[in-house]
């Protein structure tokens, strides 16, 4: 689709992209680089990222670091490397995340169960806990956590990731009003599918069922999520907070 591209000025900004090395958090950093931020992308493919950071470097400042963010001291790690060679941390896109195995609830294998809660929730949670302090100590941040419309509906065999999306609706509230003295928004996004390998990890019938019930009747592409959140992630999104904006193509009115 050939659709015009409205600018962002992002310059000067320092941000993170978590999971950027391909999907949306790919098509986000490229956006974001664009707009003139300078971008640490934290991933745990090392191939992934090294091709993603090659493709970027000619769009501007940009580094990859290896990071798991289910466990604090990697996140911790990360964020002190990027303090160090980019400087303070300005804006956050936690966007890192698995599907995991689809299954019913009672036959979810309880590890895989922890896995999802720990990488797409846990790990939200670690990123915020370690930069915030330097956004609050600033008084300017911009925080964009990915969920899902999973988050909000529930899908079928995917109870994991559609409670980890929930609960990341639910921290993006609290913290959004812990911060709202600030000059810090903190916002959630509830894509519906897109084509990513995210999807490789699903049944072909969930993402039928999935896209059957998005009304625009097609997959969104990751450069319509990038574009909103190059919009979250600006200056000019600065009495937003602690909400959710909708990216599910109508099938969430709420
Ligand atoms: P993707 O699989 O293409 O990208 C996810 C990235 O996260 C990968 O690069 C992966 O290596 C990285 N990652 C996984 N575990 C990690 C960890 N422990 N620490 C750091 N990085 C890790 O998927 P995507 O579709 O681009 O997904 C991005 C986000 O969008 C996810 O949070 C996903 O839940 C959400 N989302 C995706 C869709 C969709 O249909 N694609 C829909 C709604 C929400």
């Amino acid at each position: 689709m050939n659709r015009r591209v409205n600018s962002v000025d992002l310059s000067g900004r320092v941000a993170v992209v978590t999971g950027g090395a391909q999907g949306i958090g790919l098509a986000v950093a490229r956006r974001l680089l664009s707009s003139g931020a300078s971008v640490a992308i934290w991933d745990v493919d090392e191939t992934a990222m090294a091709k993603a950071v090659s493709e970027l470097a000619p769009l501007g400042r940009v580094e990859g670091l290896l990071c798991d963010q289910s466990l604090m001291e990697a996140v911790d790690s990360a964020a002190t490397e990027t303090e160090r060679s980019l400087g303070p941390v300005d804006l956050l896109v936690n966007n890192a995340g698995i599907a995991g195995p689809a299954a019913a609830v009672a036959d979810y294998d309880p590890a895989a169960w922890r896995q999802i809660i720990d990488i797409d929730l846990n790990g939200v949670f670690y990123c915020c806990k370690r930069l915030v302090p330097g956004m609050i100590a600033r008084s300017y941040g911009r925080i964009v956590n990915i969920a899902s419309v999973a988050g909000k509906e529930g899908n079928p065999n995917a109870a994991a990731y559609s409670a980890a999306k929930a609960g990341v609706l639910a921290l993006t509230k609290s913290l959004g009003k812990e911060l709202a003295g600030h000059d810090i928004a903190v916002n959630a996004l509830t894509p519906s599918p897109a084509r990513t390998r995210i999807l490789e990890q699903l049944t072909e019938a969930q993402v039928a069922y999935m896209l059957g019930k998005v009304p625009r009747g097609r997959f969104v592409e990751v450069e319509e999520a990038a574009a909103m959140i190059a919009f979250m992630l600006s200056d000019e999104n600065s009495f937003t907070t602690g909400a959710t904006f909708d990216l599910s193509g109508g099938r969430a009115t709420y």
